[in-house]
C-alpha cells in the first residue's frame, strides 16, 4: 500500500472532526480546551473530565489511560488501527480523498 501524506490529513481533518465521529460531548470548556469523558477507555461517569483536548492545537490527553497525541493518534487509538490504516479509514469516513504519496 502506498504511503499517505499525514501532514495533509492533519491539516485537512481537524480534532473537531475526529471528536465528532467519536460523538464526544464535552462537559466543560475553557476556551479551546475541552474536558469530558474519555472516548478511549471506558469512562465510568458521563461527567468525567479525565480527557482534555485542545481543539486549537489539535492535541489531546487522558489522565486515566495516559493516551495522548494529535487527532490522527486519537482516531488510531479509538479504532485500534495502525496509524497508516487509521489515516485512510478517517479520510474515507469523512468522504475525503486519501492524499496518497506519489513516489518519483
Ligand atoms: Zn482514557
Amino acid at each position: 500500500m502506498p504511503g499517505v501524506d499525514f501532514d495533509r490529513i492533519r491539516a485537512d481533518i481537524t480534532m473537531e472532526h475526529v471528536l465528532d465521529l467519536l460523538t464526544f460531548e464535552p462537559v466543560g470548556c475553557l476556551g479551546p480546551q475541552w474536558y469530558g469523558p474519555c472516548p478511549l477507555h471506558e469512562s465510568t461517569s458521563e461527567r468525567s473530565r479525565c480527557f482534555s483536548v485542545n481543539v486549537a492545537l489539535g492535541r489531546y490527553c487522558c489522565h486515566r489511560c495516559h493516551s495522548h497525541g494529535n487527532q490522527l493518534d486519537l482516531w488510531a487509538a479509538a479504532t485500534k488501527l495502525p496509524l497508516h490504516r487509521a489515516a485512510i479509514d478517517l479520510c474515507q469516513r469523512l468522504g475525503r480523498d486519501v492524499p496518497w504519496l506519489r513516489r518519483r
